[in-house]
């Protein structure tokens, strides 16, 4: 499976190309909302899980061929990209390649260490996600690395946006009845008081969760926490530009035929199609709001079935 996946179209980033830099769910949380799945390899150590030469030589060839566009190189994926010990010499890599800005998606957790600090100097966005500031709730709505305190990660994104020269734009996941409390938002409040940050994006859970209890707050709701959060907060409206550019029909039949089938996961979807989870998950949010599909957890695992097949 390529490490390097679309242009995609992103909510918030237009056109992006991603960039996974770690293995199917290596990751140091597992959040209850997390689309991808469960996290099967919780870790905090970092190492060069997917080489640098695995994934440069292929965004070299896509930009040189660049035919679509391209708003942000971007790395998020399939678990946390800050693990993999090589971000620095991939970003100043692909620096030397292309003047596309680069954005990275971070749950943050790692930016106690100054070392994980230091590799991301020369992005110009990074997007870390922070959903909870009291211990208690960042346990039960991201699951963390038994190693790993919320008070430590939120004074490593202060100093991190002390020290980084390019835009932070601080994402917040609010589930229903876990970090959704008066007293928590306000705790939120104060705490991204001493954090320097371009914009504050709220976020519910619109894609289907690993846990089915993982449930969306409505707008009304989401716009109070808006006022507690002060200007800088926005509520993140879903994509609207034209898919067309992207969307491939063959793979859409691809993936209707195989859930017509049998219940199938993402990563089965991935594996047989060939394209990225990431790129999997595009469609198949289109396909559920078509109402074309199915989802349903089953022992943990989510499955996508057609809809008149079940
Ligand atoms: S949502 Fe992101 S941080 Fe949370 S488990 Fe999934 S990949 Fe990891």
């Amino acid at each position: 499976m390529s490490q390097i996946f679309g242009p995609v179209p992103s909510r918030r980033l237009g056109f992006s190309l991603g960039i996974d830099t770690v293995p199917y769910k290596t990751c140091s949380l597992d959040c209850i909302y997390c689309q991808v799945g469960r996290t099967t390899n919780k870790t905090i150590k970092r190492k060069e899980y997917i080489s640098c030469h695995d994934i440069l030589p292929g965004i070299e060839e896509i930009l040189l061929k660049q035919k679509e566009r391209i708003d942000y190189i971007t790395f998020s994926g399939s678990g946390e990209p800050t693990l993999n010990s090589r971000m620095k010499t991939i970003i100043n890599s692909i620096k030397k390649l292309a003047s596309i800005p680069i954005a990275v998606l971070t749950n943050g957790t790692l930016l106690f260490q100054p070392e994980t600090r230091e590799e991301l100097m020369e992005a110009d966005l990074v997007i870390p996600s922070l959903d909870a500031v009291s211990e208690e709730v960042f346990k039960k709505v991201n699951r963390p690395h038994q190693s790993l305190r919320i008070d430590k990660i939120i004074d490593g994104l202060s100093d991190f946006s002390q020290e980084f020269k390019g835009k932070i734009w601080l994402e917040i996941m609010i589930v229903k009845g876990t970090n959704d409390s008066p007293q928590e938002i306000k705790r939120m409040a104060k705490a991204i008081e001493k954090i320097k940050l371009d914009k504050i994006q709220l976020n519910t859970v619109v894609r289907p969760p690993v846990e089915e209890f993982a449930q969306p707050v409505n707008l009304e709701d989401l716009k109070k926490i808006r006022r507690t959060l002060g200007e800088k907060c926005e509520i993140i409206a879903e994509f609207k530009r034209p898919n067309q550019e992207f969307y491939r029909e063959d793979i859409e039949k691809g993936i209707l035929t195989m859930v017509k089938r049998r219940p199938v996961t993402l990563l089965d979807i991935s594996r047989a199609s060939g394209i990225h989870q990431n790129e999997a998950i595009k469609y198949l949010n289109i396909l559920k709001k078509e109402d074309q599909i199915l989802t349903k957890v089953y022992r943990g695992r989510r499955y996508y079935s057609k809809k008149n097949s079940v």
